[in-house]
């Protein structure tokens, strides 16, 4: 028998790269448990190559840490085709931990293979050595070494089937379990090498032909820490990757949460917006169909909320509709919908359980918006009118339901605002005779039906000092149209400008008349509307307008109404410094509905406030617009503005008014607006 001796530094090195190639075995099984698609087969190849490598690679240094007493050399083709064999039971085991499940079947079946394999690889790379006569193993150790290749195998293929998943310390377990299969791998080797007997006087067949086996095991330890390297490196930057994109896609998924709340909410309110409520309604649509019942849609609409907005800005309007958007929504049911549709409009989307029952809904909603709210330190009052559509009944469509519910709530506007409004069928009418309307308003200048009423407006003492103008369209159809009528619809459109210029140039014409006849000291009032007062032309219009008719400027009062006068405060002082600057006269209409404030009121460049008729309609019933009536008198007096009142209609108002001092007096007690060829007449002055 021939004595073989281990070269200690070779035998720990097999030992290391058994355990390298076990932990890089580990690593890719996890790393293929993560990837789908056609990169599994690509980890699978490269994942088998590398630790083919590595498990044969052990093998071979820990035959080169062997040596006879007679040199020995290994046959290339032999030893080539047991790393092939290597490499083919390294893959086959990686791609049987890769799958999802692990049966104990699979897992005997693959310990046997992988164990088969290697055995295969490991006598192979013993017979490379062509000894002559052959190798003389003992049955036992041959055996044992079978039986440990066997169960190592198992082991291992469970080891990396339990770890293949990303857990807390899954890197220090599958460290750990490569110490445990790399000691059963080489164990495995040495207990095949020492089964092996070389009978005295052997030689070595492949020895002539061998390489230098220093050299030999020095260029495989270096081939196989860089392929092992290599593959570990890939595996670790790759996971990185995963882990990145991982990261990215969870942090997109949340973007487009967010997205999706944002497109589908307000902003402002939070509530849903109208691409929301049009979903919600479709989908409400369905249920009645399917099992039954009843659901209202209700447009609502605020009143009043312009006037708070120019009063106290954005900032004081934005917060009021957050607050009105509480109120809504506490009011409501989880499952109705309250939606913000546009500026100051909501929609209520409530099931019902009779179609009646609508009516406690709207009434509870009206009530609810008409108590004051309390905004940035100030108590704001505002109503809602809405309009309601009833499904089934009103509408087949999402939006055919909206549109008439939308038409309800102008019918309720109309109705006096603060209120709701049913839909019916007739509304519909209304929506096309207001286009019809609104054809008609662009042709009215051109075909010059638009015509002033003149109302007389007298001193304290009872003499005429002058007319308010008041805008008529004699529509061909409709007959003569009150300003209430069309006005609104004439600043939608921009067609107020035109038309505003119009009543100024007429007006000054008239009053031209009235001053060659002797009515010197008269004055022509205009009303401007909002639109008007914000048009950068309008003091060039007013300055042509009394040149063309060689008109002094006193004669001429411009009315703003205060809601006018003190939106955007000071670009309103400008305009109405210029004005003023001109010597015309400057009058603040319908005070007291809006919010002045007082400090803004005492820079205006005004001559006269206008107290707003309704207080003075009232009057004698209301103490509390008694009140209002003579702290505005006050006021007058206090900023030397002249005070005048309209809407006098009782001789009890009219002594009332001037007991309270007023300065000037405007109603149809005194007299009625009227064509300017009646005008004199009915003041029934001398000419
Ligand atoms: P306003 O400026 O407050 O005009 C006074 C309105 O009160 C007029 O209504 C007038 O007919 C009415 N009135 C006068 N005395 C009495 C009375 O004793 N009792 C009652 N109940 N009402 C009285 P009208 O002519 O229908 O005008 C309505 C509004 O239309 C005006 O309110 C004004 O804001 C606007 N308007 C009229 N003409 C023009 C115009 O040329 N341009 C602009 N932008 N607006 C105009
Ligand atoms: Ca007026
Ligand atoms: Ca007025």
């Amino acid at each position: 028998m021939l004595a073989g001796s281990y070269d200690p530094a070779l035998v720990l090195i097999s030992l290391c790269v058994a355990m390298l190639a076990s932990y890089t075995a580990l690593d890719l099984a996890g790393r293929i448990a993560t990837t789908r698609g056609w990169p599994v087969l690509l980890w699978i190849g490269g994942g088998g190559v590398a630790m083919g490598i590595g498990v044969w690679s052990m093998h071979f240094i820990g035959m080169l840490a062997f040596s006879l007493p007679i040199p020995l050399g290994y046959d290339l083709t032999l030893t080539l085709l047991s790393l092939a064999i290597a490499v083919l039971s390294s893959g086959f085991a990686l791609a049987l931990v890769s799958q999802d499940r692990l049966p104990l079947w699979h897992l005997l079946c693959g310990a046997l293979a992988m164990g088969a394999g290697i055995s295969c690889m490991h006598y192979l790379g013993m017979y490379a050595m062509l000894m002559q006569p052959g190798i003389d193993y003992d049955p036992t150790l041959f055996g044992l070494s079978l039986v440990i290749a066997v169960a190592a195998s198992g082991a291992a293929l469970w080891i990396a089937f339990q770890l293949r998943h990303n857990t807390p310390y899954v890197r220090l377990a599958r460290a750990g379990a490569a110490l445990v299969m790399g000691v059963a791998i080489v164990g495995m080797h040495y207990t095949g090498m020492a089964a092996a007997r070389f009978p005295e006087g052997s030689f070595c067949g492949a020895s002539p032909s061998g390489l230098d086996s220093d050299w030999l095991a020095l260029l495989i330890i270096i081939v196989t820490l860089a392929v092992i390297g290599i593959a570990l490196l890939t595996s670790v930057l790759d996971a990185r990757l995963e882990s990145r994109t991982a990261q990215l896609t969870s942090s997109l998924a949340q973007a487009n949460q967010e997205l999706t709340q944002l497109a589908l909410h307000d902003n402002l309110t939070r509530l849903p917006n109208r691409v929301l409520l049009e979903d919600r309604i479709e989908q409400m649509i369905g249920k009645v169909q399917r099992s039954g019942g009843h659901f209202a849609l209700m447009f609502l609409d605020l009143d009043g909320f312009k006037p708070v907005n120019d009063a106290f800005g954005h900032h004081v309007g934005d917060l009021l509709l957050k607050a009105v958007a509480q109120r809504l929504r506490d009011s409501l049911r989880s499952e109705d919908t309250v939606a913000r549709i546009g500026g100051d409009e909501f929609v209520v989307l409530a099931e019902l359980a009779e179609a009646e029952d609508a009516v406690t809904v709207a009434s509870q909603q009206v009530n609810l918006l008409a108590q004051p709210f309390q905004v940035a330190g100030q108590e704001l009052r505002i109503a809602a009118s809405i309009g309601i559509t009833l499904y089934p009944g009103d509408g087949s469509t999402q939006q055919e339901l909206l549109r008439n519910a939308d038409a309800a709530m102008y019918h309720a506007k109309g109705n006096g605002k603060n209120g709701y409004s049913f839909f019916e069928q007739s509304m519909n009418t209304n929506a096309r005779n207001h286009l019809q309307l609104l054809h008609d308003l662009r042709a009215a200048l051109d075909r010059r039906e638009f015509t002033l009423h003149y109302q007389p407006k007298f001193a304290a003492s009872g003499e005429p000092i002058g007319a308010e103008a008041l805008l008529r369209w004699q529509h061909p159809q409709r007959g003569l149209m009150m300003p209430d009528t069309f006005i609104a619809l004439a600043e939608r459109t921009g067609l107020i400008i035109p038309i505003g210029d119009w009543v100024l140039d007429e007006a000054c014409r008239q009053m031209r008349e009235w001053y060659l006849q002797g009515h010197e000291s008269w004055r022509v009032a205009v009303n401007l509307s909002a639109l008007q007062f914000c048009h950068a032309a309008l003091v060039q219009s007013v300055a042509d307008a009394l040149q063309r008719h060689q008109l002094p400027a006193r004669c001429l009062t411009l009315e703003i109404t205060e809601t006018t006068a003190m939106r955007d405060a000071d670009s309103s002082l400008e305009i109405l410094g210029k004005l003023s600057d001109m010597g015309v006269d400057l009058s603040i209409d319908d005070f007291g509905t809006g919010y002045s404030s007082l400090l803004y009121l005492k820079r205006l460049p005004a001559n006269e406030l206008k107290i707003d008729r309704g207080f003075v309609r009232d009057l004698e019933q209301d103490s509390d617009d008694a009140a209002i009536v003579s702290a505005i008198v006050a006021l007058g007096q206090a900023l030397d503005l002249r005070i005048v009142a309209e809407g006098v209609e009782t001789s009890g108002q009219q002594n009332f008014l001037t007991r309270l001092g007023c300065d000037s007096l405007q109603g149809f007690l005194l007299g009625k607006p009227v064509p300017a060829e009646q005008f004199l007449e009915r003041l029934s002055v001398p000419v």
